[in-house]
C-alpha cells in the first residue's frame, strides 16, 4: 500500500490516491523493498507502461525530503518539457521544478534553487563541462530509457555523464529506468545498483502475427479478418478494431510511409464517424492548419478531419501534441507513426500493428531488421489499463515463411543485451577531450581509470582495447592542438577548453579552424558549407539527380568554399561534400527569405527539419565566431553576419529590423518595402505607414514600436496608409 512506503513526504499517499493510485504495482513494490526510497541505487528493467515514472518519483521525492536535490535525465529534448509538466504537480507541496534546455553554454545557475531538474544527457554533460555549481549538490539522479546507452550517437554521452556525476559524488543515488533488456544485471553491476527485472504488465498483452486473412496469436488463437477487395491487411485490422470500438497505432519505417498510411487508413475510419465526432475532428483539423502553412500541415489536417493522423519527428511540436491529445481522447482512431512515438510518448491504444519490421539503416547501406527491444517497446503501447480488456499487438507477414520467422524473431524472442558504443572514435574523441578539460583526468593513467567506470569497461572482454583506442584519440587531439601531452601528463590547451565548452565534436572544431585559417574573406554560402561539412551537422541525403545538380553548383561557386574541394574521383568524400552543399544551399535559401514551405518541398523534408538545420547552423556559426575570435582571425564579423541571417532567415539588409522583438522575417520584409530600413526607421516612421505594412494589426504595431524603443507607441486613431500596404504586396 502507498501509505507504507518509508521516507517519502507525508502528503504523497493522499496525492497518489487522488490520482487513483492505491496500491503499488508489483515492480514498484519490489523497488521500494530494495530501498529506492532509502537512497539505494536501482536499475528497473520493466515493460513499457508498467509504472516506471512512479519509481522515479519515489526516489526523487524521498531524496528531496532528506534535504537533497534530484536530476531527471530524459533521452529526448521533446520529453524534457513533458516531464517537467508532470513533476510540476508537486509544486503545490512546496517543491520547485526546473528544466534545463536553452543553449549549451549557459551555466543555468538559476537551477540551483530547484529541487528537481529535468534535462537531456547532452545538457547535463554541457553543464558539467561548464562547471555549473549546483551539479555538486545532487543527491539523486534518474536516467530514463537507460537502454539508449546502446545508441551509437547518443549513448556514449549518457554513459560518460553518469560516470562523471558518480565521480563528483560517490554517494549519489542512481536510478536507471529501462525497457526490458537482456542484460539488466550487467547494467546494475556497472552502476553498483539493486535490480528489479520484471515482465509484469498492468494489462494483458497478446502478441502475434497477421498472415493471410487472420491474426495468429501467441496463445494459439486465430482470428479471421475478412479483407475487402484488394485492400491492404492494415485496413482490415483497423476496421476490425473499430468494430470493437478500439483505436489502432500503426508503426511504419519512414515519414513518407507514415503520411501515406494515414491517408489510406482515413478512408476506413471515415465511414464510421458520428456527426459529433466529425464536428470535433473538424476543430482539431483547424487547429492543425493554424500551426503552420505548409503541405505537411495540410496533409495532416486532411487526415485528422477523417479520424486518422500521422506522427513523426518532422512534425512541428504543436502538431505532435494535437495528435497525441486527440488520440488519447479517442477522437482520432488511427495513428501511423515512425518509431519515435514508441519511445517516451504515452499513447496507449487498443491494438498496435508493426507494419514494417525493417527500416533503412545508413550504416549498412540497406534495410535492416528492427531490434527485438524496439519491437517490444512498440508492442508495449497496446492496451489502455482501465479502458481495454487487453491489448493486442501484431506484426505483418508477407508469406507463410515469414509468419514463422516473425514468431521466432520477435514474438517468442527475448530482447537483446545493450552494448556500450563508447569505443567508437567520434564518441571517445569528444569525451576524452571533455574529461581532461573539465578536470576529471590530468594524465593518461587517470584518464584510463576514469574510463574504467563506464559500461564499456564493464563489458569489454578484449584486453587492451580501451587503452588502444584511447591512445589513438589522444594522439588525434594532440595533433590538432586541443590537448598537450608531457610524459604521462595531459592538459587541455586554451582552444581545447573552448571546444569542450562549446560542446563541439573536436573534429568539427578542427574542420572549422582549418577552413577559417586559410581565409581572409568569406561569403555566407562559404560559411554555411563549412559548418555543414562538420560531423555535428546531419546533412540532407542526395537523391537521384541531386549528384549532377550539386556537382554543377559546386563548380559554379568553387571559389566561395573554404578549404580544398575533394576530387570527383574520391567517391565517398566527394559525395559528403555534395550533401553538405545541399544543406548549405538550403540554409542559403532560408537566409534569402524563401518561404518555409517552398524550402520543405524543394529539399524533400518536413518543416520541423528546416528549423532543426537552422538551429544547428546558428549554433555552429556561433561556435565558429568564438573560435575565430580566440584565434585572432579577422573574419569574425563576417561569420556573425552569416549567423544572424540564418537565425532570422533574412537578407543582409534586414538584419537590424528582424532583430526587433515581434518582427520576424516576413514583417521585416514588408516594413522594408514600405521604406522603413532599420530600428531607427521604426522610431521615426509615420505610424500609418507602419500600420499599413503590418496589415492593420494595431496591437502588433504597438508592441513592435515599443520594442524598437519608441516612447509614443500608441496607435489610437491611426489609419493604415494604403500605399504602404500595396507597396508591401
Ligand atoms: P512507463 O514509464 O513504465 O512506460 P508510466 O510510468 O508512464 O509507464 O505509467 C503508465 C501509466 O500507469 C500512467 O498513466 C500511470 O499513472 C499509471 N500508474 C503507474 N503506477 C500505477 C499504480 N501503482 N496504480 C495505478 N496506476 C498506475
Amino acid at each position: 500500500n502507498v501509505a507504507d512506503v518509508p521516507e517519502v513526504p507525508d502528503w504523497l499517499a493522499d496525492h497518489l490516491r487522488d490520482d487513483g493510485i492505491e496500491d503499488l504495482y508489483p515492480p514498484q513494490a519490489e523497488a521500494v523493498e530494495k530501498g529506492v526510497t532509502e537512497g539505494n541505487s536501482l536499475v528497473a528493467s520493466i515493460p513499457t507502461a508498467s509504472g516506471k515514472t512512479l519509481i522515479a518519483e519515489l526516489a526523487m521525492l524521498s531524496s528531496v525530503a532528506r534535504g537533497g536535490k534530484a536530476l531527471y535525465i530524459v533521452p529526448l529534448r521533446a520529453l524534457a518539457s513533458e516531464k517537467k509538466a508532470e513533476f510540476e504537480q508537486f509544486e503545490r507541496y512546496g517543491l520547485s521544478v526546473g528544466v534545463s534546455t536553452g543553449n549549451y553554454e549557459s551555466e543555468g545557475e538559476w537551477l540551483s534553487s530547484s529541487d528537481i531538474v529535468v534535462a537531456t544527457s547532452e545538457k547535463v554533460d554541457s553543464l558539467v563541462r561548464n562547471g555549473a555549481s549546483w551539479i555538486d549538490d545532487l543527491s539523486c539522479v534518474v536516467s530514463d530509457e537507460v537502454h539508449l546507452v546502446d545508441d551509437a550517437h547518443r549513448g556514449p554521452t549518457l554513459e560518460v555523464t553518469l560516470a562523471k556525476l558518480r565521480r563528483l559524488n560517490p554517494n549519489l543515488q542512481t536510478v536507471a529506468l529501462s525497457a526490458t533488456i537482456g542484460n539488466a544485471g550487467q547494467v546494475a553491476d556497472w552502476l553498483d545498483a539493486e535490480l528489479v527485472d520484471s515482465d509484469w504488465r498492468p494489462i494483458d498483452l497478446r502478441t502475434g502475427v497477421h498472415y493471410g486473412q487472420a491474426l495468429h496469436f501467441d496463445d494459439g488463437e486465430k482470428r479471421e479478418l475478412p479483407v475487402r477487395g484488394n485492400e491492404k491487411p492494415t485496413s482490415a485490422i483497423v476496421r476490425d478494431t473499430l468494430d470493437e470500438d478500439g483505436s489502432t497505432l500503426v508503426f511504419v519505417n519512414s515519414r513518407r510511409n507514415a503520411e501515406g498510411a494515414a491517408k489510406r487508413l482515413a478512408g476506413v475510419v471515415e465511414e464510421t464517424l458520428t456527426n459529433e465526432e466529425q464536428e470535433a475532428l473538424g476543430e482539431v483539423a483547424d487547429a492543425v492548419r493554424e500551426v503552420s502553412d505548409t503541405e505537411t500541415s495540410d496533409d495532416l489536417a486532411n487526415a485528422v478531419e477523417r479520424g486518422a493522423a500521422f506522427h513523426h519527428a518532422g512534425l512541428a511540436r504543436d502538431h505532435r501534441s494535437l495528435v497525441e491529445e486527440a488520440f488519447q481522447d479517442r477522437l482520432i482512431k488511427v495513428v501511423s507513426a515512425t518509431p519515435t512515438l514508441a519511445a517516451g510518448v504515452n499513447t496507449p491504444s487498443r491494438r498496435v500493428v508493426v507494419r514494417d519490421w525493417r527500416r533503412y539503416d545508413g550504416s549498412v547501406g540497406g534495410m535492416a531488421p528492427l531490434s527485438v527491444l524496439e519491437v517490444h517497446q512498440m508492442f508495449g503501447r497496446a492496451g489502455r489499463p482501465g479502458l481495454d480488456p487487453y491489448g493486442e499487438a501484431v506484426l505483418l507477414a508477407n508469406g507463410h515463411d515469414e509468419l514463422d520467422e516473425l514468431f521466432e524473431r520477435y514474438v517468442w524472442a527475448d530482447p537483446e543485451a545493450v552494448q556500450s558504443k563508447l569505443a567508437a572514435e567520434p564518441a571517445l574523441r569528444t569525451h576524452v577531450l571533455a574529461t581532461v578539460a573539465s578536470g576529471f583526468a590530468d594524465s593518461r593513467s587517470s584518464l584510463l581509470s576514469f574510463l574504467e567506470r563506464t559500461l564499456y569497461a564493464t563489458q569489454t572482454d578484449e584486453p587492451g582495447r580501451l587503452e588502444r583506442v584511447t591512445d589513438d584519440v589522444v594522439a588525434y587531439l594532440v595533433a590538432n592542438e586541443f590537448l598537450e601531452k608531457d610524459g604521462d601528463s595531459l592538459a587541455a590547451t586554451s582552444i581545447g577548453h573552448t571546444v569542450s565548452r562549446l560542446y563541439l565534436d573536436p573534429m568539427s572544431a578542427a574542420e572549422i579552424i582549418d577552413g577559417l585559417r586559410g581565409a581572409t574573406e568569406a561569403t555566407a554560402m562559404g560559411l554555411y558549407h563549412l559548418v555543414s561539412r562538420t560531423p555535428d551537422m546531419y546533412d540532407l541525403y542526395l537523391r537521384s539527380g541531386d549528384r549532377e545538380q550539386y556537382t554543377m553548383l559546386a563548380y559554379e561557386r568553387e571559389e566561395e568554399f573554404l578549404g580544398a574541394m575533394p576530387s570527383e574521383f574520391e567517391d565517398g568524400r566527394f559525395e559528403d561534400w555534395l550533401s553538405a552543399l545541399k544543406t548549405a544551399r538550403m540554409l542559403e535559401d532560408w537566409a534569402s527569405e524563401v518561404d518555409e514551405e517552398r524550402i520543405a518541398e524543394r529539399y524533400g523534408v518536413g518543416p520541423g527539419d528546416v528549423r532543426g538545420k537552422v538551429d544547428t547552423a546558428e549554433w555552429l556559426l556561433g561556435a565558429a565566431e568564438r573560435l575565430a575570435g580566440e584565434l585572432d582571425l579577422t573574419i569574425a564579423p563576417t561569420i556573425r553576419e552569416a549567423r544572424v541571417r540564418v537565425k532570422h532567415g533574412v537578407g543582409e539588409e534586414l538584419i537590424d529590423l528582424a532583430g526587433v522583438r515581434g518582427v520576424g522575417r516576413k514583417r521585416a520584409r514588408r516594413l522594408y518595402e514600405a521604406g522603413i530600413q532599420d530600428r531607427a526607421g521604426l522610431r521615426n516612421a509615420e505610424k500609418s505607414v507602419v500600420l499599413g505594412a503590418l496589415r492593420g494589426r494595431t496591437q502588433t504595431a504597438e508592441s513592435i514600436l515599443e520594442a524598437a524603443g519608441r516612447d509614443d507607441s500608441a496607435m489610437d486613431g491611426v489609419r493604415e496608409d494604403p500605399e504602404a500596404k500595396t507597396a508591401a504586396l
